[in-house]
């Protein structure tokens, strides 16, 4: 969830509630600038703002069942306030379109990812007594010029969007239909943010994309920069300034983007790169254009390359036909790369995507979510056996601010994006860099001590 506040003209009030992946929460930033132009300001408090807008997320059947029970929390503080506008936006307003203004009374604006320029005249047109819709999606937006408002934030960190939509045909996914197709920003205006963020006390970016590694930018002079290309260029803004980016693809992550993140200390150690499935048959059939061996030869070059890269990863479980072996070969590319981290899943099928047309969603719900639980487990042990493995040694962390525990320890992450908490000793403060050496772990924090 994401809300903050900021003074302005005429004092509307906004309040934003975002769901979904990192660039969600990003495309509220720009939502939040644009509306902040137009003499608004953002509340932390629906039950007080003028306009709440839900940014939103349909990538699981589960995700946009929360959106709509929270819907209806909004619709009962409307009651109370006629006057209140109630707005859908992001991936859930693109995938249901129109029909939301059927099934859900009460929302007044429904606006799809790449519309948000024309959420000032949506809510004119409600205020003038209609209902308004705007889901177009475009090949050209990126929002390069629009510069985000930093909602909820440690003043230390930042997402910086670097492309946007998606032009893979994974079969389980809808992200393709409700973000449009992949389009990169003008790395000019990428490098501007990152210098501003830098100059503004920011001390880390994470330059965020479907698929990252497919980023291409033709510039006025002829110049082709590719993803390697615009990570050198941002972490050349200072070497102070640490660089994360997500969300990379095994298709196309390539030695030169590995070479670069190797060259560049303040590029950090850490990639996340979906696997989805261990099994070469299952992911031909999620379309995901590469198979076990492929994706193997990917994580060789990772360790290769960057010896003490951390690597995170997607899994899905009980995927259409989905076999007891090959769930058993996911298992077993876990224990091959062992995960820092991972998200994981039960399949849900999505409305329109090519699985949901091709194939039979044929694992009984109870086998996907045993199955998950499996994966659960053994990531478990994986993450606190790399954690354990970071107990002695001195990590060079960005303080982020302070543990949820206690004022008086200071939590940041590492090179690996490992969690690192550690007593507030000496005069650091908020946004330093200091050296924290591992003394201990739980399941998933390393606990420490500042040794410079
Ligand atoms: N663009 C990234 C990629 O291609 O790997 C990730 C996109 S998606 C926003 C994040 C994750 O949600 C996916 O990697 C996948 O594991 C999961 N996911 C997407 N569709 C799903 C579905 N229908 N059921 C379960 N999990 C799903």
């Amino acid at each position: 969830m994401l809300e903050n506040q900021r003074k302005s003209k005429d004092g509307r009030k906004l309040y934003i509630e975002s769901y979904g992946c990192q660039m969600n929460f990003s495309d509220s930033e720009i939502v939040a600038s644009i509306l902040l132009d137009q003499g608004f300001q953002t509340t932390p408090d629906y039950k007080e703002a003028d306009v709440i807008f839900v940014n939103t997320c349909s990538i699981r059947e589960n995700a946009e069942q929360r959106v709509r029970n929270r819907l209806k929390e909004f619709g009962a503080a409307k009651l109370r306030n006629p006057g209140m506008i109630i707005g859908v936006l992001g991936c859930m307003a693109e995938r249901v379109k129109a029909k939301f203004l059927e099934e859900e009374k009460l929302v007044d604006i429904v606006v799809g990812p790449d519309a948000y320029r024309d959420l000032p005249n949506l809510i004119r047109q409600v205020d003038d007594g209609q209902r308004a819709i705007n889901v177009i999606l475009s090949r050209e937006e990126t929002y390069a010029d629009i510069s985000p408002v930093r909602l909820n934030s440690n003043g230390v960190t930042a997402f910086i969007s670097i492309m946007r939509g998606c032009d893979n045909m994974c079969s389980f996914c809808v992200v393709r239909f409700t973000r449009g197709r992949e389009r990169s920003r003008d790395p000019e205006s990428i490098v501007r943010e990152a210098e501003d963020l830098f100059r503004n006390g920011y001390r880390e970016v994470t330059l965020l994309g479907q698929n990252v590694d497919s980023y291409k930018f033709k510039d006025s002079s002829g110049r082709v920069v590719n993803f390697a290309n615009l990570l050198a260029l941002v972490a050349e803004v200072n070497p102070e300034l640490r660089v994360r980016f997500s969300t990379s693809h095994p298709k196309d992550i390539t030695d030169e983007v590995l070479h670069t993140i190797a060259a560049h200390s303040n590029v950090c150690n850490y990639i996340h790169l979906p696997v989805q499935s261990g099994s070469s048959r299952v992911l031909k059939l999620m379309n995901r254009t590469y198979d076990r061996d492929w994706y193997i030869n990917r994580v060789d070059a990772i360790r290769r390359i960057i010896p003490d890269c951390g690597i995170s990863t997607d899994i899905i479980t009980g995927f259409c036909s989905e076999t007891e072996e090959e769930h058993q070969e996911t298992l077993s590319i876990m224990d091959y790369v062992q995960y820092v981290y991972a998200y994981m899943f039960a399949y849900s099928e999505r409305p329109g995507t090519l699985a949901a047309k091709r194939y039979d969603d044929d694992v009984p719900e109870d086998v996907k979510k045993r199955r998950l639980q499996e994966v659960v487990d053994k990531q478990r042990a994986h993450s606190a056996l790399r954690l354990q493995h970071q107990v002695g040694k001195v990590h060079k962390v960005l303080i982020e601010g302070f543990s949820k525990r206690s004022d008086k320890d200071f939590s940041g992450r590492n090179d690996q994006n490992s969690m690192v908490v550690f007593p507030v000793t000496g005069n650091f403060k908020v946004g330093d860099y200091v050296n924290v050496i591992g003394e201990s772990c739980t399941s998933a924090t390393l606990i420490g001590r500042i040794v410079s």
